[in-house]
């Protein structure tokens, strides 16, 4: 199946750790590679510690555009790391997390803490609820998301997640066949893409007015 979206930027998630597996810097390494060789742009966090930077070096050394996007307070070479490609200091959390989710065509989440877990969850939140329509994608490596996807999967069976709105959660356990799963992700009947309900019948808002 061909592209059904024009995806140009991806916005990865990962750990500002290294985790405790080899395979967790490895594939972010690989990720950060594929990401350069498929010239996709990748927009990241910033700075050069854990997944975040093993992944963002493997990128640019590759020959990928980066753009790095960190909050002041993290900004100092000492906390974060030299700067990998292009970074933009903003303000706080808030103004990182925005212009991530403004700039990106997707986003993929590599293994990590609470921080990574946090922005995924924020992605597959707005994808829910139509505040975006970008495909959302976990690199599931070594079975890092299992647990959560499992978890994913209770919300469903106990009547707090729609199906189609689970479906929106795409995983694959290497870096181009998650790309390709993004690139050819269609908008789950009963969400919002581009500010039309994709279903007549969805909420009863009128046409063109989705949830902010
Ligand atoms: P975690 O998954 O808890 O390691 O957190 C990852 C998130 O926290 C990402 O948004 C990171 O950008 C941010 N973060 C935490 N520590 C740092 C750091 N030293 N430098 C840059 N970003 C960091």
């Amino acid at each position: 199946m061909g592209p059904t979206r024009e995806l140009r930027t991806v916005c990865v998630y990962a750990g500002s750790s290294g985790g405790a597996l080899p395979e967790y810097e490895a594939s972010a390494a690989a990720l950060g590679r594929a990401l350069a060789r498929q010239g996709l742009r990748l927009v990241y966090g910033g700075g050069n510690v854990g997944l975040m930077g093993a992944m963002a070096s493997a990128c640019a050394a590759g020959g990928g555009d980066v753009l790095g996007i960190i909050p002041r307070a993290l900004a100092s070479q000492e906390v974060s790391g030299t700067t990998v490609g292009r970074q933009v200091v903003v303000n706080n959390m808030h103004e990182r997390k925005k212009m991530m989710a403004d700039e990106a065509d997707a986003f993929v989440a590599l293994p990590g803490g609470f921080g990574t877990i946090e922005e995924l969850q924020e992605a597959i939140c707005w994808n829910q609820l139509g505040v975006h329509s970008k495909p959302v994608g976990v690199l599931d490596v070594a079975d890092f998301f299992k647990p959560l996807l499992s978890f994913y999967d209770h919300l469903v069976t106990q009547g707090f997640v729609k199906p189609e709105q689970r479906a929106c959660v795409i995983s694959a356990s290497n870096p181009d066949d998650l790309l390709s799963l993004l690139f050819g992700h269609e908008v789950p009947k009963g969400l919002v893409d581009n500010g039309q309900w994709v279903e007549a019948g969805a909420p009863s808002l009128p046409a063109g007015n989705p949830p902010e």
